[in-house]
């Protein structure tokens, strides 16, 4: 992606870091801040670097279950907002994108419970550190938490809308996943301005997420439609056939 730079590469995959997180990162690194002076300063850039490293973890748990299923991982993109793994083409089954889509949320589980289970322990050692480590396991509890919410294309969406194809084919699947998303998306956008009518600011990052997450339902649709015609034109007819018939019906 264009205004990205390559940071390295994880088992072989590219992780690149764009240009408005690294504008983004002081920012993170204030509000992380466990103290102040330049020793605060310093634990709290290590807690902003520590959250984009748990955003990279995130989705590199996504990416190997991907990759063991036969997708192939062009490359890792972390955003102020989040990160996001670029594949080539996500796992088609359902039980296989349900399993890639749940890798995410369970590495950020794991990092969740042992930034909480070891903060306390090192609290005597130094407790700065004990701070930022417990500040990152409450994040990454969070990170679970707000993925799983059913709106896709977020990971908890994606879940929903594997558990749909069975029943309903893949295209309907995807358009009322969605509308589900769509619906969330505007949830989160109410939300995340809320405070400003109580003397508050906006939630930006929020709005943000909500902003994206409407314009990539709409996107995640419009290619099902996309992939369910050029499997028509192609004249061969499999579930796709079948859910463009049920449209058109
Ligand atoms: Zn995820």
């Amino acid at each position: 992606m264009a205004n990205s730079y390559s940071i390295g590469n994880v088992f072989g995959i590219p992780i690149r870091v764009h240009v408005t997180l690294l504008i983004f990162l002081p920012l993170f690194a204030f509000s992380f801040m466990p103290a102040g002076g330049p020793q605060g300063l310093f634990y709290g850039a290590l807690g902003a670097v520590g959250l984009f490293a748990s955003v990279a973890l995130h989705e590199i748990g996504h990416s190997l279950v991907a990759r063991a299923k036969g997708s192939r991982i062009l490359e890792i993109l972390l955003l102020p907002i989040g990160g996001m793994a670029r594949l080539n083409a996500l796992p088609r089954r359902p039980i296989d994108e349900i399993q890639t889509a749940l890798a995410g949320p369970a590495v950020s589980l794991a990092l969740g419970i042992a930034g909480l289970f070891f903060a306390p322990l090192l609290f005597s050692f130094n407790p700065l550190l004990a701070v930022v480590i417990h500040e990152l396991g409450r994040i990454n509890i969070m990170l679970v938490l707000f993925n799983l919410i059913p709106s896709f294309p977020m990971d908890g969406g994606r879940v929903f809308r594997a558990a749909l194809v069975p029943r309903l084919g893949r295209l309907p699947a995807t358009q009322l996943a969605a509308k589900v998303g769509r619906g969330f998306a505007w949830l989160f956008g109410i939300w995340a301005i809320w405070p400003v009518f109580h003397g508050g600011t906006i939630r930006f990052t929020l709005l943000l997420i909500a902003y994206f997450i409407y314009q990539a339902a709409g996107a995640e649709a419009r290619q099902a439609e996309w992939e369910a015609l050029a499997e028509l034109q192609r004249g061969q007819p499999s579930g796709l056939f079948d859910d463009l018939l049920r449209k058109w019906r």
